[in-house]
């Protein structure tokens, strides 16, 4: 039986940062525990690839997510600029199609200057200056983010990985957790029967995480539920019809990962996506439950308690059709786009992107939990609902835990600070 002083479980862009950190400023025997065969193979490859600005996000409701995004912004440029990685700096425009969604645009200019965004990097633009920026972009109003970049996680999180071998840290691959206990110190038992002990654990297991934390008798009232996000692949002669990442200003509040954007990749394609269809599974990345019905009864065969409630809420409801049809039909989500790029045509889009899954966590009420949850257990600790702006916020995020768990007295060793691309003091400093 192999032991550690701290096994981190997912070998995710989230429990790479974390080892990296730990592999930095301790001595200590760490593992990062992956079932596949390499990191980042899941949400950390799979996603829109954007290095967010924290302009939408609620000062106070998502303080962690905004801080954490707006600090990583310049970790991930030094990072990329040392190792020659993906950066492009395309920014962002969140459209308004009418005069109630340009108040929220208002809103989020003021968030922007609470988020501590610079006010030469963000602007709002009238639907004239729109025009003047991007010639076939037609909307009521947009707010300009000139810091947005476009990037690829996955290859940030494998290049974190090599460093953090470097300083030690052991990464397990093609071992999958099937049991978890953290009483007297945590036991993990993996799916060829084998086993490890760590003084500590780190539960990172995305789209698993709720389920390993339950393992550890914590959060046992909340419920998740998984959305696969689409993209479909603009054809390279239509790619530049619009230069910047396009948003908007989500249509139903509660669930701001909905409504497609065009997205300008870092390898120079551009997609729309994604959509949110719900699935069984946190890697469900092909076909479909069904028809509608048939997917609202899997999930309700899933999940009891909360996602029932969750499925009388009648914008929920609504939202789960529409998401079918954009993800049965190519058309439909081309028809969304229209809305604010009129020139696009279902036939430019020929090839599919590479889809992803979010698993946002269902409180006891029946909601989507808003931020990051942490839950702490005997000897381990649990992130759920980590979800986007995830990847951006990652490296700042993961010092910030860190300085937890130290506080906490879960890292009670000696500090042997070892060369960094980061500076540990001057991040949880601005937390
Ligand atoms: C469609 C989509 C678009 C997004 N776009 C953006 C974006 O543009 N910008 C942004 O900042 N964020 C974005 N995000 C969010 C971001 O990708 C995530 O927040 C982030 O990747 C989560 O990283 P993670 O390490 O927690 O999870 P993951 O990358 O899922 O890693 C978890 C790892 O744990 C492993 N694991 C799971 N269970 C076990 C087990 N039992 N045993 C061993 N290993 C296990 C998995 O194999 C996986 O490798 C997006 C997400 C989605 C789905």
């Amino acid at each position: 039986m192999s032991r550690y002083d701290i096994a981190i479980i997912g070998g995710g862009i989230l429990g790479t940062t974390i080892s990296y950190w730990l592999s930095t400023l301790y001595d200590l025997k760490v593992c990062v525990i992956e079932k596949e065969n390499d990191a980042a193979k899941h949400t950390s490859s799979r996603n829109t690839g954007v290095v967010h600005s924290p302009f939408y996000l609620d000062p106070i409701k998502r303080k962690t997510s905004a801080v954490s995004s707006l600090i990583s912004h310049d970790l991930w440029e030094v990072f990329a600029k040392k190792k020659d990685l993906p950066w492009s700096e395309v920014g962002t425009i969140e459209v308004a199609s009418n005069e109630n969604q340009h108040k929220t645009l208002e809103k989020y200019m003021k968030w922007s200057e609470q988020n501590g965004i610079p006010d030469n990097q963000i602007e709002l633009l009238d639907s004239k200056g729109l025009l003047k920026k991007e010639p076939n972009l037609h909307a009521h109003s947009g707010l300009y983010c000139s810091r947005d970049v476009s990037t690829d996680y996955g290859i940030f999180t494998k290049e974190l990985q090599k460093e953090s071998e470097k300083h030690g840290t052991d990464f397990l691959f093609n071992k999958e957790v099937v049991d978890t206990t953290d009483d007297s110190e945590a036991q993990i038992t993996f799916s060829d029967d084998s086993t490890l002990t760590a003084k500590f654990m780190i539960n990172c297991s995305g789209g698993n995480s709720l389920d390993i934390a339950k393992q550890c008798n914590l959060a046992k009232e909340y419920d998740d539920l998984h959305f696969r996000g689409e993209y479909w692949i603009a054809d390279q002669s239509y790619a530049d019809l619009v230069k910047t990442n396009i948003y908007t200003v989500a249509r139903f509040s509660e669930f701001p990962f909905l409504d497609p954007h065009w997205i300008k990749r870092s390898n120079g394609t551009t997609e729309i996506g994604p959509n949110a269809v719900p699935v069984a599974t946190p890697e469900t990345y092909e076909g479909y439950a069904g028809e509608l019905n048939a997917a609202v009864s899997k999930i309700r065969e899933i999940f009891g308690g909360n996602v029932r409630r969750l499925l009388t809420n009648r914008s929920f409801l609504s939202m789960l059709s529409k998401e079918f049809l954009s993800s049965i039909s190519k058309t439909a989500m081309v028809h969304r786009v229209q809305q604010f790029i009129p020139k696009v045509q279902p036939e430019y889009f020929t090839k599919h992107g590479t889809a992803g899954i979010r698993t946002p966590i269902i409180s006891p009420k029946g909601e989507f939990v808003k931020d990051i949850l942490e839950l702490v257990g005997k000897n381990s600790f649990h992130i759920v609902n980590y979800n986007s702006p995830g990847a951006t916020g990652a490296p700042a995020y993961s010092a910030f835990l860190i300085k937890k768990l130290e506080d906490k007295g879960f890292l009670d060793y000696s500090k042997k600070s070892k060369e960094s691309f980061w500076n540990f003091e001057e991040i949880v400093d601005l937390f």
